[in-house]
């Protein structure tokens, strides 16, 4: 216990910690320009100066420690005078304008306090001391850069170093002649900038401004919510004014994101205010037109729809897509709706064609099919194993903490095909030929037994299968596995011992591992390596999916699965408990998944299907055969923000949807941590929350008894009455802030790492023995390239909400990413619109020579319907649970005749 006196008073506190967090408890502000919680503090400014009794000097407080018995004055005289002394030298040169614009930025406030006047120097003095005035730089969509209001506190250069990891800003000259300016030496739009706006949180002048409050001017009200894009869950404050979004910022206190976003969450937020959003329902008419209609119309008229065709046809010829975007407690009512008022467990989500493989991998060896892990473990990990995720582009804020980690010393080790940015800063890079994870991965293991780098204690106490899994794992030694991998037999050993050696290490795998015909074998060989160095139940270890979407994970686990109910259990298990809550039968029939529903569509079987939130005509593989399963249901309702390519292609009945930002509910991120979903803004129209449809449309079907609720809270309330991992987890208790499950009661606090003592299936968890099956995907001398996809940092799946933003200008389209190399024997250059032919299909797609990809291999992102990429991705699926195969495919490139523009 530190015992201290403060302006006179004794107080104590607790823990260590600096003179400026002290005061900040007590609630006594001190200026502080170049302080910011999320950096090193450095106490340049001077501004937070305090007198210590006995000091011969006064002492920064944003750096000193506070000690015991210091008696220390905050706002004596002499450093008062000290202050506005200060604030005047750097009010000497700074526009007096710009203080009255926005006279809440922290800087302008201590002007203000301390009746500063701002008073800019005559340019022809400021150019004989060297100071060149500086352009504002408006080059940037959402960032305008105007130095001749900098005060030099670095803050923009140190949090772009320290919390992104990026080093975009850098300080030209010294003394009165000191810049700051961006890495390109020229404009913010063409230096390395990755838009996440950090360095604009922190600036306390308004030399770096977002765009948006300079278009719409300042927020009126701040609404704390979660983002609504990718699964790592970053919380933030949404400022409203005029029921319009004009500015979000990081919450400052969040676990997962720690006060930092990327540019999708930072100021990917304009499609809320888009034109083209729908705002009413709409039926199409014979003629193919859409026809708007009132709610009641739309409802009645798809409630009698899919009557019939329930009558007619049966329950099976139903089916319902719950959507990732969508929250928990709209995809649980997505799969009670289907289970209750059609009869049919066909129900899914779009974790069918991403981690699927991961959830039906882990549960089969763990017991639970989630991260064992949380992103908290980032800082306690020695070592990372990174499997097929590009997390600095899709998942950006874990991509930047573990940039800062292995700054910090942390080793790395990237499996990717490409040399993504995180394989520039790793120990080991395995670039190995895309299909062969599984190859790679038990080469590993095999290193690792036969060098005994295994855990024997972890293998005594919580592996079976040691001796079998032994004896199998001999065939693939890194030496045989080289020529399948194409990697270096010496550095997949290299690998195997780093990660098997510097413990605790962590595990991190995506869409690079899943998206494969062995994908859920691929994630049960990283498990394996897991289990064999006894990295699992402690912290910094483990095994951790990074979720594409913002609610996969909470999609799936609230029963959006065929075969599983809310809390991803298996249907018999927990048939009699749903039962009596839902006071209906569950149906007994096997429920198809998506894949399935699309066979079955083309087979003349499945006859009406509800894609909520989710755009399967643009996403799903094999384009062409999925427009025409797609063209073979009767009736497809659609449920979105905007006309996407299912409803254009296939749509019977159009309902618009409110926005994340426009309703209330929860959200479950890749670390199983549930939070709270805000409304900061009304809907457009008549456009609603997902939930009040499917409600409406249960009660037009007759079942409104199991539908009668009036809020996401009430729908919450069933929801934990029949998940007990989630029955500690109340609305209330989330306004505290946000909680990983397993939280079975209210004095829970949730839970960080699974798996301590033993697994839900046991105190052994089984190694699998995965033979290797090569892809059909390979290259012939007709299809000499193997491609893969993915996603782009500025661009998030089909496109739907990023292309509707300025995200446009920073990645205005698809790219086809190939090596220098292969671009100049082919004779194709940069930018240069090529047709890529597969067996499935072909695309016309620009090139984007990149030194990332190998000879023989590309790499396309598939964002856009113009490109419409995934025409060439074929009908390979995982082999356990049918995940497309996007990460392979074989194709050729054909260059287009520089006269008609035609191969
Ligand atoms: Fe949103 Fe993901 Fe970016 Fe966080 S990292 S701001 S959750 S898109």
């Amino acid at each position: 216990m530190l015992q201290v006196t403060i302006n006179n008073e004794a107080r104590e506190f607790p823990d260590a910690l600096s003179i400026l967090a002290a005061l900040r408890q007590l609630g006594i502000e001190v200026p502080a320009l170049c302080h910011d919680d999320r950096l090193q503090p450095c106490g340049a400014c001077r501004l937070c100066s305090v007198e210590i009794a006995g000091w011969s000097r006064y002492a920064t407080a944003c750096n000193t420690p506070l000690a015991n018995g210091m008696v220390i004055q905050s706002h004596s005289s002499g450093v008062e005078e000290a202050r506005q002394t200060l604030l005047r030298l750097l009010a000497g040169d700074y526009p007096a304008e710009a203080a009255h614009e926005f006279p809440e930025k922290q800087f302008h406030r201590y002007l203000a306090q301390y009746g500063v006047l701002p008073q800019r120097a005559d340019p022809s003095a400021r150019r004989a001391a060297g100071v060149r005035p500086v352009a504002p730089d408006s080059s940037h969509p959402y960032i305008r850069v105007d130095m001749t209001q900098c005060v030099t506190c670095f803050r923009c250069v140190r949090i772009c170093d320290e919390v992104q990891g990026q080093f975009v800003w850098q300080v030209w000259n010294r003394g009165d002649a000191t810049r700051i300016v961006p890495d390109s030496g020229t404009t913010l739009r063409e230096s390395s900038c990755v838009g996440c706006g950090a360095c604009v949180d922190s600036c306390p002048s308004g030399a770096l401004e977002d765009q948006s409050i300079l278009d719409f001017g300042v927020p009126e009200k701040w609404t704390r919510t979660t983002c609504p894009y990718c699964g790592v869950g970053c919380e933030m404050m949404v400022g409203t004014r005029d029921q319009r979004i004009v500015q979000v910022k990081p919450a400052l206190d969040a676990p997962v994101n720690k006060g930092h976003l990327c540019v999708k969450g930072r100021y990917a937020f304009a499609f809320t205010h888009a034109p083209d959003r729908i705002a009413h329902p709409m039926i199409r008419e014979e003629n193919g037109e859409w026809k708007e209609v009132s709610w009641p119309a739309a409802i009645a008229f798809t409630a009698r729809k899919l009557k019939g065709i329930v009558e007619t046809h049966g329950p099976e010829s139903v089916g319902v897509l719950g959507s990732a975007r969508g929250t928990n407690e709209e995809s649980y009512l997505a799969q009670k709706f289907a289970r209750v008022v059609l009869g049919t467990n066909n129900v899914d989500c779009c974790a069918r064609v991403c981690h699927a493989p991961t959830a039906a991998a882990m549960k089969e060896m763990f017991g639970t099919g989630a991260a064992t892990n949380s992103f908290d473990d980032i800082e306690q990990a020695r070592a990372f194993l990174l499997c097929g995720t590009n997390a600095t582009e899709n998942h950006p804020i874990v991509g930047a903490r573990l940039k800062q980690a292995v700054l910090r010393g942390a080793k790395l080790v990237v499996i990717d095909p490409r040399e993504i940015e995180l394989a520039r800063c790793a120990d080991i890079h395995l670039p190995l030929k895309p299909g062969t994870n599984v190859a790679l991965l038990n080469a590993m293991a095999c290193a690792m037994v036969e060098e005994k780098l295994f855990d024997e204690s972890a293998l005594g106490k919580r592996v079976s299968g040691w001796d079998e899994f032994r004896e199998f794992i001999q065939a693939f030694t890194p030496e045989k596995m080289a020529a399948v991998c194409e990697v270096e037999a010496g550095l997949i050993r290299q690998a195997a011992r780093l990660y098997a050696t510097t413990k605790p290490a962590m595990c991190f795998h995506g869409l690079g591992l899943t998206e494969h015909q062995q994908g859920t074998e691929g994630v049960m060989c990283l498990v394996n390596l897991a289990l064999l160095t006894g990295n699992i139940g402690k912290a910094g270890s483990g095994v951790n999916p990074l979720r594409g979407q913002n609610n996969v994970q909470g999609s799936v686990h609230m029963g959006c699965e065929p075969g599983s109910l809310t809390g991803m259990v298996a249907l018999e298990e927990a048939r009699t408990l749903f039962e009596s809550v839902w006071r209906a039968p569950v149906p007994k029939a096997k429920g198809l998944n998506l894949m399935q529903m699309m066979d079955a569509a083309s087979d003349g079987k499945l006859k009406a299907l509800w894609a909520i939130g989710y755009d399967v005509a643009l996403t799903n593989p094999n384009a062409s055969v999925t427009a025409q399963s797609l063209n073979s249901i009767e009736f497809v309702v659609v449920q979105d923000m905007f006309l996407n390519e299912i409803a254009r292609q296939s749509g019977s009945v159009f309902f618009p949807v409110a926005s994340s930002f426009e309703r209330e509910g929860t959200f479950m991120n890749s670390e199983r941590r549930i939070q709270r979903v805000r409304q900061a803004i009304e809907p457009p129209g008549e456009a609603r929350p997902d939930w009040e449809i499917i409600c409406d449309l249960a009660r037009a079907m007759g079942k409104g008894e199991s539908f009668d609720f009036n809020s996401p809270e009430e729908i919450w309330e069933e929801i934990r009455s029949l998940w007990k991992a989630g029955q500690g987890i109340s609305y209330p208790r989330l306004e505290q802030g946000g909680l990983q499950w397993p939280c079975p009661a209210e004095d829970h606090p949730g839970t960080t790492v699974l798996h301590k003592e033993s697994f839900p299936s046991g105190p052994r968890a089984p190694l699998q023995r995965v033979e290797f099956l090569p892809s059909v995907e390979t290259t012939s001398p007709e299809f000499p390239f193997l491609l893969t996809t993915g996603r782009t940092l500025c661009q998030f799946n089909a496109g739907t909400m990023t292309m509707r933003t300025p995200n446009v200008q920073l990645r205005p389209n698809d790219t086809l990413d190939i090596s220098a190399e292969d671009a100049a024997r082919l004779g194709v250059g940069e930018s240069e619109r090529v047709r890529v032919r597969s067996h499935h299909g072909n695309v016309l797609i620009p090139i984007r020579i990149s030194p990332a990809v190998k000879r023989g291999e590309l790499f396309a992102t598939f964002h856009t319907s113009d490109v419409f990429l995934n025409r060439l991705i074929g009908s390979g699926r995982d082999n356990v649970v049918h995940t497309p195969e996007y990460k392979v495919v074989a194709v050729r490139i054909e260059k287009l005749s520089a006269v008609t523009g035609r191969c």
